[in-house]
């Protein structure tokens, strides 16, 4: 974990310093190494937070892009159980970033116990799935919406079909892979799944620094223009929370 509890005070692992986990409170001690980014482990095995993953600099490099008093916010379930959300912004919405594999069951947990929650997934854990995805939408069609945006099956990328049937907002983070379009810049982009009936999801392209500000301020998600009208202009998406509100009573014409 990025954080400890150090005489009360939430601080970044620093050596010699030994703190308490702010999820269980058992000891934990400071890995300063040079392998892997500094962070804190608990110092024996102990029953913390069961969906807790490793970090990588991945997550934290999403986490640092909101203020620390937002990040590893601890939870406690009615059974007990000690859970800690990546990120949760003022307006009460948990941000998750997931890494590792994660079975639908967990996933379903998750999505219930947080209520209002979003996926931000690591898109480059598996080498077939970015080619997989840009493969699937080589040969979609644009979808009806607002902005830019690919209808596929849910079964055409395995990212896709792994993430299917879920609850809540999915955003994939590729990093800085190249799509070969011209429209799409060649980096800050992010894909916004948006699973629909009948097996398919749209697959919307947004700026990732929308989604960061989206959660700081509220300021809607941005994605990109139509072809028609031209390509340079940006439209913007509804917010999180209007998405939310909407989604059941949209209607998709395809
Ligand atoms: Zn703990």
């Amino acid at each position: 974990m990025k954080y400890a509890l150090v005489e009360g005070i939430r601080l970044e692992a620093t050596t010699g310093v030994r703190g308490n986990c702010p999820g269980c409170s058992s000891p934990m001690i400071p890995k300063c190494g040079l392998k892997r980014l500094h962070h804190w482990a608990h110092k024996s095995t102990v029953a913390c937070d069961r969906w807790w993953e490793p970090e990588t600099e991945w997550h934290r490099g999403w986490k640092n892009q909101f203020p620390a008093e937002w990040q590893e916010i601890r939870h406690i379930a009615s059974n007990g159980d000690v859970h800690i959300a990546d990120v949760k912004s003022a307006s009460g919405s948990v941000l998750e970033f997931q890494y590792s594999a994660i079975t639908p069951e967990e996933r379903a947990a998750r999505e219930a116990f947080y209520g209002r929650m979003v996926w931000i997934v690591n898109g480059n854990r598996l080498k077939r799935d970015l080619p997989s995805f840009q493969e699937a939408l080589t040969y979609a069609p644009s979808a009806e919406t607002k902005a830019r945006s690919w209808l596929l099956s849910d079964q055409d990328s395995a990212i896709i079909g792994r993430w299917r049937g879920g609850s809540h907002p999915v955003f994939l983070d590729f990093g800085d892979a190249d799509f070969s379009s011209p429209w799409l810049p060649s980096t800050g982009l992010i894909w916004w799944l948006t699973y629909i009936p009948r097996g398919r999801v749209i697959a919307t392209p947004v700026h990732r620094q929308s989604v960061i500000d989206h959660f700081l301020s509220g300021t809607p998600i941005r994605g990109f223009g139509r072809l028609k009208p031209p390509p340079s202009r940006r439209s913007a998406l509804p917010g999180f929370e209007a998405y939310r509100a909407r989604k059941d009573a949209r209607r998709w014409r395809f």
